[in-house]
């Protein structure tokens, strides 16, 4: 069966990338959330080491080239700038949100080192950090009365009208397609580990948002690991 459905804004993913942008959404809005699985199969729900900060102003530089470095200096710098000048502000609303980082004795935040930092700026929840802020975040999420969740509904295309994307097309539990109309589409679909044979991810994050994107002409950039799998 075919089912038209009608949102402000549909968000195809609930890891941490979906759950943010539902919270940080107008509370006017009337939001659909969908995921491939059940809530809880996503990458951020694996993260373990944790969460990096900009500690201060001094630390501006060396935190850029670290992070420059670890992205063999393909990192977009624009993007890179707007990382390092907004993580302070992101540590502060998931603490908002009730996310329990590690404290010294002083209380402060405790910071770690890790990967390619030159010095401790990471902050943490014992080795489940990830587990930790998705399921803040989704608690947050089921509070807001305008955002609903479906479960095991896959998006499986976009919806498009003379070149603007007006909502997606999605397969629900049931077997029915869902076309899901909306002013607003976001793709917080995760990675493509699950198309490896190999891979720490859960299996069913295997890019769909790229698949989607290409069939529609969306241009696209890095996908250097993406396309040799094709
Ligand atoms: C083992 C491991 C450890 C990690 N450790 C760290 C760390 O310490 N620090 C760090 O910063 N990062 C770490 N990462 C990376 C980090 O977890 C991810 O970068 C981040 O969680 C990605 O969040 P996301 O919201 O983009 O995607 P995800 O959390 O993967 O969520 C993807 C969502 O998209 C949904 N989805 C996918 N396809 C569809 C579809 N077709 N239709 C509908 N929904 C769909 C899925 O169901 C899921 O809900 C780690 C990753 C792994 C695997």
């Amino acid at each position: 069966m075919e089912q038209e459905l009608y949102y402000d804004t549909v968000i195809a993913g609930c890891g941490v990338g979906g759950l943010f942008t539902a919270l940080h959404l107008p509370s006017t809005q009337k939001v659909l959330m969908i995921c491939k699985e059940d809530v809880e199969s996503c990458n951020s729900m694996l993260a373990q080491g944790g969460i990096c900060v900009l500690l201060n102003e001094q630390d501006y530089n060396d935190y850029f080239e670290d992070t420059m470095r670890a992205g063999h200096y393909e990192n977009r710098r624009e993007s890179v700038d707007i990382m390092l000048r907004s993580s302070r502000s992101v540590i502060d609303q998931l603490i908002a949100c009730g996310v329990d980082f590690a404290r010294n004795s002083d209380g402060s935040l405790a910071y770690t080192r890790e990967g390619a930092h030159s010095r401790p700026r990471i902050c943490f929840h014992e080795d489940t950090t990830g587990q930790e802020i998705t399921t803040k975040l989704r608690q947050a999420v089921e509070k807001l009365p305008n955002v609903e969740l479906m479960e095991y509904t896959t998006m499986t295309d976009i919806l498009a009208e003379n070149g603007v994307c007006t909502g997606m097309v999605a397969k629900a539990q049931n077997g029915d397609t869902l076309r899901i109309h909306a002013h607003d589409t976001v793709m917080a679909t995760g990675g493509i580990g699950g198309r490896y044979e190999h891979s720490t991810n859960f299996r069913c994050l295997t890019g769909d948002a790229l698949d989607v994107a290409q069939k529609h002409g969306v241009e696209l950039e890095h996908l250097d690991l993406f396309l040799h799998l094709l």
